[in-house]
């Protein structure tokens, strides 16, 4: 489909029907029902009649149509977080005894769950290189049920090799979830290559302003029906019709908001590229990436993301660059309006600084929509403080 149709249309005539040119927002937990026989019937279908705002919900529903239609696949769930979407789509696919092959550094909290939360119930994992599509396949077992990939990821960017990946899990009756938030929906169709279950954090670009965190799940007719009538419902992890609202509206600007954050970062990563202060730039269009045949294969777009080691061992060099950037604030998400820095540092103990393997100079970069110029400015200045 059309990606104008799908940002300003799609979903958006039924079932209002009105002259409002944006959809209503529907406010409500509760729908009501003049007759028996038509309770009856939306609680049968729970999932497309709105019951129940745990459920379906008008406004909620424009936007699932919307985000399904992005990914190329028949259905989408909507949830509060990028968290919940993700904790919803593995524990449907797993039960006790079972294991799971994941790259080796998803985004932390899943890793969390795969690690910490579901071993509690007695499901196995095992944590791949996330650049070595034979290794993932290597490491699959008779009760492998499940391969969860992030490509790229969102501090290094390494990639899969989908495609065969998918294939072999499709002959061994294994599942695969890939979350695809660094690429986006524009830049990255992973239903093409045959993957069962799409997450994004929609807090990053699908929102787009830093208002809301929010999560999407997308995936096949049975998947989505399974899903629905067992973790969406039970877990109760829905958005907010407002934030679904307020989704919807980030959407009509997708497009162009990729657009301008694409070109900011491709010229600030030129930048970065050949600075004598920068020791290595991880970003999926430089011309160090490791992987340039994915890269060619599956991404149409680069997106915003890139993460810069710097060329000192000095922790207080690091604290000092950070603290000279101005247009860079200091923070941890990333996929909206503003440019943000996320040092690793601030994710390690100071007792482990001098630690080899800890990366203390690494620092990630979100280019977001101010004017490249401007950022590159910034950056120039900060750099002045590595010697
Ligand atoms: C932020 C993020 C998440 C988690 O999403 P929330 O909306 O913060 O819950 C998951 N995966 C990736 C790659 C992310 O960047």
């Amino acid at each position: 489909m059309n990606i104008d149709d799908i940002l300003f249309h799609l979903g958006e005539s039924t079932p209002f029907g009105g002259t409002s040119a944006s959809p209503p927002i529907y406010q409500t937990s509760n729908f009501i029902f003049p007759t028996l026989d038509q309770m009856k019937t939306a609680l049968q279908h729970e999932d497309h009649i709105p019951f129940y705002t745990r459920g379906a919900n008008p406004t909620v529903q424009v936007l699932q149509e919307k985000i399904a239609a992005l990914e190329e696949t028949e259905h989408s769930l909507i949830f509060a977080s990028g968290s919940a979407a993700i904790t919803a789509a593995i524990i449907s696919q797993v039960k006790a005894g079972d294991h799971i092959v994941c790259i080796s550094n998803p985004y932390s909290w899943t890793k969390k769950l795969i690690e910490g939360i579901l071993a509690k119930f007695s499901v196995a994992s095992d944590f791949v290189e996330a650049s070595d599509t034979e290794a993932i396949l290597a490491h699959v077992r008779e009760n492998t049920r499940l391969i969860y990939l992030e490509s790229p990821n969102s501090w290094t960017y390494e990639m899969q090799d989908i495609e065969v990946i998918t294939t072999f899990a499709k002959q061994q009756g294994i599942r695969t979830i890939l979350d695809n938030s660094c690429a986006s929906p524009l830049y990255q169709k992973p239903a093409r290559y045959g993957v069962d279950i799409i997450v994004h954090s929609s807090t990053k670009y699908l929102s787009g302003h830093a208002d809301v965190v929010s999560g999407v799940l997308c995936t096949s007719s049975d998947i989505y029906l399974s899903i629905f009538k067992n973790e969406y419902m039970t877990f109760g992890a829905i958005i907010s019709p407002l934030e679904a609202w307020l989704m919807i509206r980030s959407l009509r600007s997708l497009e162009l908001r990729m657009e301008k954050v694409s070109k900011n970062a491709l010229e600030v990563a030129r930048f970065l590229e050949k600075h004598p202060k920068i020791a290595h730039l991880f970003y999926t269009h430089s011309e160090s990436f490791a992987q340039p045949e994915l890269v060619e294969k599956y991404l149409s777009g680069n997106g915003g993301l890139m993460t810069i080691d710097l060329k000192t061992n000095n922790a207080h060099q690091v604290e000092q660059f950070c603290n000279t950037l101005k247009r860079f604030k200091l923070g941890c998400s990333w996929g909206g309006f503003e440019s943000l820095a996320f040092p690793a540092i601030t994710t390690m103990s100071s007792l482990n600084y001098n630690k080899p393997d800890t990366a203390i100079n690494r620092i990630r970069l979100y280019v977001g929509l101010e004017d490249s110029g401007l950022l590159i400015d910034d950056l120039t200045n900060a750099l002045e403080i590595i010697d």
